[in-house]
């Protein structure tokens, strides 16, 4: 039986990561759960579930838990803040760590987590986007275990030699035959939309992901691509790849999940069901396999599989973030902070859909901040590039 505690367990993540769960009760529990606000959500998990410990983003969201659990006859200690959700990433009985808190408010405690040497199921990609030095560093340090969850990087570490997995972010690819990483990419809502009327599409229709079913903030990004950006960063971390290393295809019916090319000709794939409990299951259970709930993946009823170039007109996001990744983390750092606030403000309708790009260039090109070497230069640059973006 393993121990594990979800870090932003009432996300999606974090849902589909207790489905697995109930689905293979005998071999995990969830011993901790963490979120943030929502308090009915958190209070159905603690029914379910019965963890030791919670804790939630803020005290008041904590006693509302609190009196609903007493409500409930429930004994469960509950906790706030950011130390306490430190704390419970770092629980000596804990083997796993599902790090799917979303954001910044991530870093901590997943580094927390590295600190323990726990095996740490990542989620987050703000951690690598702007900390993949330190955490990268930290994980050797502490002799922690990266298993990442995002499903393209799931896909590549499947389609890794065993040697590479097991020295993950530093073994050299050429070393072991491997010639390039290959991101796949949906395209999101938008692939085939005119490209001068991009600028008028809603929230609504930017959130309804075609493949994936995700949170708001992750599906913006899917439209956008910043997301393939964000994961372009966080894979050239994971896979210690060079630029030269990585390709970026267009891969609408997202049915490959991601690819690795070696230098014999051969290209090895992960294929499936877009769920991402395939992936959060993998990383539960590596090097084993179990059930994800997941269904087959019916080859005759896949009409085609097609890809193509990204257009960096209709992405702009995605040209950001490859320019980004070459500068170096305050780049990558301020990149991301800065599209959370964009983002935002798109989905309070504050700001059109092309405008996201273009906030974020105009904090890019204002940074001047050197290179982070400690979470505290990088939360100084975080901040920086959310207090520049809203000004804009
Ligand atoms: P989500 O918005 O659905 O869930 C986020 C979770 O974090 C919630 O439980 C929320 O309560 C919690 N949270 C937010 N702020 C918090 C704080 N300050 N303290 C404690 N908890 C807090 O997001 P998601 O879609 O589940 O994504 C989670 C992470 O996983 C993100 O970093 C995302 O980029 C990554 N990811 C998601 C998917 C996906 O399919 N959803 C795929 C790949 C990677
Ligand atoms: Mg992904």
């Amino acid at each position: 039986m393993k121990n594990i505690t979800i870090l932003g367990s009432t996300g999606s993540i974090g849902c589909s990561t207790l489905t697995v769960i109930r689905q293979n009760p005998t071999l995990y529990k969830a011993y901790a759960l963490v979120g943030g606000k929502n308090v009915v959500k958190m209070t159905q998990q603690c029914q379910e579930f019965k963890p030791k410990y919670v804790a939630m983003a803020d005290q008041h969201a904590a006693s509302e838990l609190k009196a609903n659990l007493i409500n409930l006859n429930l004994d469960i200690d509950v906790f706030s803040g950011d130390e306490a959700i430190c704390d419970l990433a770092q629980l000596p009985e804990v083997d796993q760590v599902m790090a799917a808190i979303v954001g910044a408010a991530g870093l901590k405690p997943t580094l927390a987590a590295i600190k323990k040497g726990k095996c740490i199921l990542l989620a987050n990609k703000e951690s690598l986007v702007t900390c993949g030095h330190l955490f990268m560093q930290a994980v050797k340090r502490y002799g922690a275990q990266l298993l990442p969850v995002d499903s393209e990087h799931n896909a590549i570490f499947q389609s890794l030699p065993a040697s590479v997995q097991q020295d993950l972010g530093f073994a050299n690819l050429a070393d072991h035959g491997i010639t390039k990483i290959v991101l796949t990419g949906s395209g999101g809502p938008f692939r085939d939309f005119p490209i001068d009327k991009l600028a008028f599409v809603t929230p609504e229709q930017a959130v309804a992901h075609p493949n994936w079913s995700m949170g708001k903030k992750i599906s913006v990004d899917s439209a956008t691509m910043m997301n393939k950006g964000l994961e372009y960063i966080e894979a050239r971390w994971l896979f210690n790849a060079s630029p030269e290393e990585m390709e970026i295809i267009v891969h609408p019916q997202s049915i490959i999940h991601s690819m690795v090319r070696y230098q014999d000709g051969s290209v090895i794939a992960e294929l499936g069901v877009p769920d991402m409990c395939t992936p959060i299951a993998y990383s539960m259970s590596y090097p084993k396999r179990i059930n994800s709930t997941v269904p087959a993946l019916d080859f005759t009823k896949i009409a085609s599989l097609t890809f193509n170039q990204p257009d960096f007109d209709r992405y702009p996001c995605l040209k950001l973030a490859i320019d980004a990744s070459n500068q170096g983390q305050a780049a990558t750092t301020a990149l991301n902070a800065a599209n959370e606030i964009a983002v935002a403000a798109f989905l309070e309708n504050k700001i059109g859909f092309m405008d996201i790009a273009k906030q974020v260039s105009k904090v890019l090109e204002k940074l001047t901040f050197p290179e982070p070497t400690t979470i505290e230069d990088v939360f100084a640059i975080d901040l920086w590039a959310r207090e520049t973006c809203l000004k804009l």
